[in-house]
């Protein structure tokens, strides 16, 4: 069993830690809002007064944090998990960023003897509460093979993608495909109301079929009752699609229909639904067609 550093206990990190606590291994949280500490202690985890309490004599450290500030501030800053972390530490920084992040933060691990992976994630909350989440991971193969038993306690699809970067990549390319069948979903269910069928029962139908996915199955009768409590913030898409249109952007390619559902998602944001659930896409359909 490890020792295991946890920083950023929100939505996902809360439950990830709670998992990891009850496999056995020693966890440490550290979170600046005091109520998820009281949720990892109640969990059988320990709260950390501050990042380096969180981080020193730690085998292994878990960031799970909004986006690639927090985890420059968290990581790299002085006073960050760098300059508290023993040689030898492995950091899987498991919050979704971008690539050049990574990138940067495994170099600077390796200039202090600390083993860095990428390593984002994809399941949502449901996915993290019942320990399925996949796991991309970007970083040395040997690195990986290290921290695998503590992944598969977290998630049933861990794999290796490639090297530093990869995994954020990965994830990218996830957030695209996830919106837009949230995208889709929501016309569906305007086409559906606007013409007078039972959103439920059509959506039952189309979840049965080839349209068939995750979303439809775990979201559908949510989004008829227009149930957006988060889950996943629009704000937190946002971000991911700009990941996503940046690497784009990187690599050369056209996403064309990407670069809509970012103006979907936009939209969202503008409209003032940044802190609904990603499924609220359905919002700004209908706002779209006056309904
Ligand atoms: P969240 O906002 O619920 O949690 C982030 C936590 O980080 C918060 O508790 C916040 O207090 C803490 N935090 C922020 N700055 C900090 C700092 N400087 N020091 C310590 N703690 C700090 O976000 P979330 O939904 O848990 O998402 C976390 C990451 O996982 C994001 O990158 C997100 O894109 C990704 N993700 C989320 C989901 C989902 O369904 N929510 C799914 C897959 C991936």
């Amino acid at each position: 069993m490890s020792r295991i550093g946890f920083i950023g206990l929100g939505v996902m990190g809360t439950p990830m830690a709670a998992h990891l606590a009850a496999a056995g291994h020693e966890v440490r949280g550290f979170d600046l809002n005091a109520g998820a500490l009281a949720k990892l202690v109640a969990a059988g985890g320990r709260a950390a007064a501050a990042v380096p309490d969180a981080v020193s004599g730690a085998e292994v450290v878990i960031t799970m944090l909004p986006d690639h500030p927090q985890v420059e501030q968290v990581v790299l800053a002085p006073g960050g998990v760098l300059d508290h972390a023993g040689r030898g530490t492995l950091l899987a920084d498991m919050s979704t960023i971008r690539p050049e992040t990574s990138i940067e933060v495994a170099k600077a691990g390796a200039d202090k003897g600390i083993r860095v992976l990428d390593a984002p994630v994809s399941g949502g909350q449901a996915g993290a509460e019942q320990a399925a989440l996949s796991i991309m991971a970007g970083g040395d193969a040997a690195d990986f093979a290290a921290v695998k038993p503590v992944f598969d306690v977290l998630g049933t699809t861990v794999v290796h993608v490639g090297p530093h970067g990869a995994g954020q990549v990965v994830k990218a390319a996830n957030q695209l495909v996830v919106g837009g069948i949230y995208g889709l979903v929501a016309e569906a269910i305007v086409l559906l109301e606007a013409s007078g069928v039972d959103a439920g029962t059509g959506l039952d139908v189309l979840a049965g079929g080839l349209a068939g996915s995750r979303v439809l199955e775990l979201k559908r009768t949510s989004m008829v009752a227009r149930e957006f409590r988060p889950g996943f913030r629009i704000d937190l898409h946002h971000k991911d699609m700009g990941i996503a249109l940046a690497a784009a952007r990187q690599s050369g390619v056209a996403l064309p229909m990407t670069g809509l559902v970012a103006q979907l998602v936009a939209a969202g944001r503008a409209m003032g639904y940044g802190s609904l659930d990603h499924s609220a896409l359905l919002k700004v359909i209908e706002e779209l067609s006056g309904r």
